[in-house]
């Protein structure tokens, strides 16, 4: 495996696998087995596979957790390389932004509802990052995790609407036994935030129950699942229970089409998501694949 830390050693090396198809793997670091998953995947369907791991300082808000977010360079390195990650690039904030940021992203529709309701300039930062990432890269294919359902579904409309040509990939969420999604920032929680953690998923899946029970009010079932979050959670403070279209992100009042069932909850210091995509039928979604790359 090779490491890179600038922009021009990366664009240098990668310029000799022109003809090989490349898979790519954005990650903040502080790797765990979700970020290992998409590299799996991306081992199996490319000839190449590059991971970033860069904390972008501009999808994160005054007041949140920049400066403290995890960090453990010398493991990732370990980790990537032990997952067959051919090249790791991890550029400092001063290779990405080299001067003033004077160019900004906004997302017309999408980046208003759930996380962006209480992170409105997030998923700017996260398009900028990711434009910059995909012009060095220049990926034929690039793997997200699910459990950033919103995510996913923003960088679909960024590739889509400016023509970036690379396929999306989105895979299922890895959880810990109990269920909890397994995050960066599960290492902010206490022993009894902890134990408590895992019940968001459970109760997830019971929205998701309903759904194949026949249900299809969807205020309705948010009603249900936000009062067992907040009544079986005492720890939580529930920011939201939302279910939307997916990916589209737009309302939706009666259950008709593939939607997301999505919840934000906040404790101390740590603040976790986690949803889960449901078919009209009520059957679970877990791997997307977008196709957008022209293929000549
Ligand atoms: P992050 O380092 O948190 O920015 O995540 C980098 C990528 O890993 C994103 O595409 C995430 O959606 C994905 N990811 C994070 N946690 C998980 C997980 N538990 N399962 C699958 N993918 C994940």
């Amino acid at each position: 495996m090779k490491t890179f830390y600038t922009i021009r050693e990366t664009i240098q090396y990668l310029s000799s696998y022109k003809e090989q198809s490349i898979g790519f793997v954005p990650t903040m670091g502080f790797l765990h087995e979700g970020h290992l998953s998409l590299v799996k995947e991306a081992r199996k369907e490319n000839d190449l596979v590059v991971m970033s791991v860069f904390i972008n300082p501009l999808q994160f808000g005054p007041n949140e957790d920049y400066e403290q977010y995890p960090r453990n360079e010398v493991e990732d390195e370990k980790q990537a390389k032990a997952a067959g990650v051919d090249v790791l690039f991890i550029p400092s904030a001063k290779e990405m932004y080299p001067t003033k940021q004077k160019l900004s992203l906004t997302f017309t529709e999408g980046a208003d509802v759930l996380c962006g309701f209480s992170r409105p300039t997030h998923f700017s930062g996260v398009a900028v990052v990711l434009s910059k990432l995909f012009h060095i890269i220049n990926p034929d294919k690039a793997y997200f995790g699910l459990k950033d359902a919103q995510q996913f579904a923003l960088v679909h409309t960024l590739i889509e609407q400016l023509h970036f040509q690379l396929d999306l990939v989105g895979l299922p969420t890895i959880r810990e036994t109990d269920g909890l999604a397994k995050s960066s920032r599960n290492v902010y929680l206490n022993d009894a935030e902890r134990k408590e953690a895992p019940l968001l998923h459970q109760f997830l899946n019971e929205g998701r129950k309903f759904i194949s029970e026949g249900m299809k009010d969807a205020r309705e079932i948010e009603a249900k699942v936000r009062s067992l979050l907040s009544s079986q959670m005492p720890q939580a403070e529930v920011e939201y229970v939302t279910i939307l279209n997916y990916p589209t992100l737009e309302e939706t009042t009666q259950i008709k089409e593939r939607i997301i069932l999505a919840a934000a909850i906040k404790y101390r210091q740590a603040r976790l998501i986690d949803n889960v995509l449901i078919l009209p039928n009520g059957k679970k979604q877990d791997k997307i694949t977008l196709v957008n790359k022209i293929k000549i």
